[in-house]
């Protein structure tokens, strides 16, 4: 029988190699024994906590997170960041995640840059919820490059019978990744080429002006915050979905860093809903 895991257990793996899938993202594959006692979600967006240590603080080794916020000020307490997993293979004991990389600012961005294999990764989790629901009569995925992954997991659960629009919001037409899908699955790419976020309408216009097959729809609508709030008018009121019917949240939010931005979920500011 496997042994019981605690229910914060942290997993400690190996960088094992990088792959530059476009000029904004980077994929870190990543494995180790520790992989054994993961227990994966049955959600196509499943994500992990990733524990980023700081440079300037000595850590006693073998690190453990969570006996370390017992013991260390808060100031010190390794840095959280949440990402996908894009894979996961548990006989391996490999796993995938697809990093945004948005230039210098940040800490996982940055890092997921210049990964090297023999690099540590220090993770908890996981989370997720999600995954198509095979009743509805065709499928919305609307995100941006944060939620590129969970998108394309979801894709790849598709029936091959499946319907649906996806709506992508990248930087430029060099980021487009190729995507295993349902022929019924129709694929709009929306391009910043340097337009800003804030305020920006784009993806919201796409969506709000695109097709709409008749039938129901199950909506899975992730990305940067401000951009997602614009979505619930299109969703909500000029197509009528009923909240069930939307898994939609802030991945991230333009201008903050994924400390304030999970702090602000508490405040009006930070709730989409
Ligand atoms: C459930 C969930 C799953 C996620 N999955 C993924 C994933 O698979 N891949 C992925 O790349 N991200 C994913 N994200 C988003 C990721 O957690 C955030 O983008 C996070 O802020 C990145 O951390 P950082 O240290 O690079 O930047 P931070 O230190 O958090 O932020 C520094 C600055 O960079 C900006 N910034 C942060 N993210 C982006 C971005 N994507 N594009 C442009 N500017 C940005 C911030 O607004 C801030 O100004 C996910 C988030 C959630 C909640």
């Amino acid at each position: 029988m496997a042994p019981a895991v605690k229910p914060r257990t942290q997993f400690t793996l190996d960088v094992l190699r990088t792959e530059w899938l476009s000029p904004h993202m980077v994929r870190v594959v990543a494995g180790g024994p520790d992989l054994a006692k993961f227990t994966a979600k049955d959600a196509t967006d499943m994500y992990v906590k990733i524990h980023f240590l700081l440079p300037d603080v000595v850590y006693p080794e073998p690190v453990d997170v969570f006996a370390l916020r017992e013991t260390m000020p808060r100031e010190h307490w390794p840095v959280t960041r949440t990402y996908t997993v894009r894979w996961i293979d548990l006989e391996a004991q490999e796993m995938a995640i697809d990093f945004v990389v948005h230039g210098e600012a940040g800490l996982a961005g940055p890092w997921a840059a210049a990964a090297a294999p023999g690099d540590r990764i220090i993770f908890s989790g996981p989370g997720g919820a999600y995954k198509p629901n095979p009743d509805a009569d065709w499928h919305l995925l609307i995100g941006d490059a944060s939620a590129l992954p969970a998108i394309a997991a979801a894709l790849e659960a598709l029936p091959a019978t499946a319907r649906g629009q996806v709506y992508l919001d990248l930087e430029t037409a060099a980021d487009i990744q190729p995507l295993d899908k349902p022929d019924g699955v129709e694929l709009t790419w929306v391009f910043r080429n340097g337009l800003s976020r804030a305020g920006s309408t784009i993806l919201r216009d796409a969506v709000a002006n695109g097709p709409w097959p008749s039938g129901t729809v199950d909506a899975f609508v992730h990305g940067e915050r401000e951009c997602m709030k614009g979505l619930r008018d299109v969703l909500f009121k000029q197509h009528g979905l009923e909240r069930s019917q939307v898994s939609i949240s802030g991945y991230w939010a333009f201008g903050r860093t994924e400390d304030y931005f999970q702090a602000e979920k508490k405040q009006p500011v930070g709730k989409i809903l």
